[in-house]
């Protein structure tokens, strides 16, 4: 095999592995990324069915178990994130006391319509 030819082929194996690791990366909805905004917790209100949201400033593990969402700081777009995980991961969440402007990392899936962070 001469050097062009050599050369011709590892350029070609090159491109296919970088298409197949384009492909995989796009396919995989579960791809590890993160998200970097405000943690609001969802503070439940059972009498008037409603929620109220807070910015906590202290862990939150010792009120009445609520939901989070985070708010993505993108300038002035960006998406709102339903928080899921198991336990442990959400009472590592929970204990932390800066939510504002923090990364998030966890596994990120939705579309238009609605968008999940799931935190390990
Ligand atoms: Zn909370």
């Amino acid at each position: 095999m001469d050097l062009s030819r050599f050369t011709a082929l590892t350029i070609l194996v090159g491109l296919f592995l970088s298409v197949s690791f384009y492909i995989s990366k796009a396919e995989d909805p579960h791809a590890q990324d993160s998200v970097k905004g405000n943690v609001i917790c969802l503070i439940p209100n059972y009498e008037k069915g409603i929620v109220t949201p807070v910015v906590a400033t202290a862990p939150c593990d010792g009120s009445t178990p609520h939901a989070h969402v985070i708010v993505e700081q993108r300038g002035k777009v960006g998406n709102v994130y339903a928080v899921q995980g198991s336990p442990e991961a959400l009472e590592r969440l929970e204990k932390t006391s800066n939510r504002t402007n923090v990364v998030v990392k966890g596994k990120i899936s939705g579309s238009d319509k609605g968008w999940v962070i799931t935190v390990d």
